[in-house]
């Protein structure tokens, strides 16, 4: 059933039992959509663009493509469906057990549920992915773009252009003069030179290139601790006060993950003597971590990731706890799919959210790789705004011909 019709059997329902003198909460509990099914689609792979090794992974250098990976889909009784990134395999079952029957509507309850029962599974990127889905129901249902629905704050957002090789300095500061002509109004490096002075002659060739009025990020990547193994460059103390204080004097906005991820002691007294703030938080779990650096004073600037920090409700509370704490808010950078999407809606919810992170190291790497699989994906403008979509829910759609499993 298409929302139109549903509107309508909706207003059919009304008028019947506006006959009969029934309160309107019971029309309301009636007609409610009910959970049918969770799938999760794989996308088909419209070509390639080449091979690349990010900064943070040396040794493992990949083919980059465009679209595919996989899309979760929540389906109702009612025709309406939502759409997320794809879930784990292992986890469907699961969540249909829970969801299944269940008002799309109640996510705080269902919300709860799956966290409560993710314990032994530990996979909260699948609560991120469901409750994306479950929101782009909601949407979907009264007709509203997430943003406005949980309260606009802004319709759009700078985006930076998140570097992902590591590459010479000559050639990073060509590739910022063409992302500034393209109307980028910022981009973040990686700092995975072996010697500290190849780190900093980077950021003076990029600096030089795109002169003042250009936001510079770094991201040292240095809190991957408890990841797979990653054979890179890693600081101590001392390489980190010292790239702080001469990025600082380069007027450099901020410095992400300069030490060990649960190094709070640390990163804290770095930012006690520093100038430059600090940002990190993106592969911290759950809101309980957030709240201890910020009481700590790890960071200035707060990244949680919506596929790792328990989904919508976890970026909500965070950004709740960044804001009473004056802190600023920027999630790391969901996936680039719709994990992306439904960050940007709750970016435009944020006055403490200036930016929007989106991965974007072209010709090989370009943020329109993630997005081929949308109908209608949003796009980086001539000034170097993205908008949040105006549709629906999450305001916009996958392309149905590229289903593979359809
Ligand atoms: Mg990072």
């Amino acid at each position: 059933m298409k929302r139109r019709q549903f509107i309508a059997g909706m207003s059919a329902g009304v008028a019947s039992l506006a006959s009969l003198s029934l309160p309107r909460l019971a029309l309301a509990q009636r007609d409610r959509p009910r959970i049918t099914d969770i799938r999760v689609h794989r996308m088909k792979t419209l070509g390639e663009t080449g091979v690349m090794e990010s900064a943070w992974a040396p040794g493992r250098p990949y083919m980059r493509r465009v679209g595919g990976g996989t899309v979760t889909e929540i389906l109702t009784d009612q025709g309406i469906s939502g759409i997320a990134p794809g879930m784990s395999a292992g986890g469907i079952n699961r969540m249909k057990q829970l969801l299944v029957g269940q008002d799309p509507f109640d996510n705080e309850s269902l919300g709860h549920q799956m966290r409560y029962t993710n314990g032994a599974a530990n996979n909260w990127r699948d609560v991120g992915c469901i409750e994306i889905g479950l929101w782009d129901i909601v949407g979907k249902v009264v007709d509203q773009p997430l943003y406005k629905l949980w309260g606009a704050h802004k319709d759009k957002v700078p985006a930076y252009a998140s570097m992902i090789q590591l590459s010479t300095p000559e050639e990073r500061a060509e590739q910022a003069a063409r992302l500034k002509a393209e109307g980028w109004q910022g981009m973040k490096i990686r700092l995975h030179h072996l010697e500290m002075k190849e780190d900093i002659r980077t950021i003076e060739r990029v600096r030089d290139a795109v002169g003042d009025d250009f936001t510079i990020m770094t991201d040292a990547n240095q809190a991957q601790s408890s990841g797979t193994w990653q054979p890179g460059i890693q600081w101590d103390f001392a390489r980190a006060l010292d790239t702080a204080r001469a990025l600082g004097d380069m007027n450099v906005y901020w410095l992400e993950e300069p030490l060990r991820r649960y190094d709070f002691d640390g990163i804290a007294e770095l930012n006690r003597i520093v100038d430059i703030q600090l940002a990190g938080g993106e592969n911290n779990q759950g809101v309980q971590e957030f709240l201890w650096m910020i009481e700590k004073g790890v960071y200035d600037i707060l990244q949680p990731e919506i596929l790792v920090t328990e989904g919508v409700q976890g970026l909500r509370a965070v950004a709740a706890l960044a804001l009473a704490n004056h802190k600023l808010v920027i999630p790391h950078h969901g996936g680039g799919q719709l994990g992306t999407i439904a960050q940007l809606h709750m970016i435009g919810t944020w006055p403490h959210c200036p930016w929007i992170e989106i991965m974007n190291d072209p010709p090989i790497s370009p943020y329109t790789n993630g997005f081929a699989i949308l109908e209608n994906p949003p796009m980086v403008d001539s000034e170097g705004f993205m908008a949040m979509p105006q549709g629906p829910g999450l305001g916009v759609d996958i392309r149905r011909d590229l289903i593979v499993d359809a």
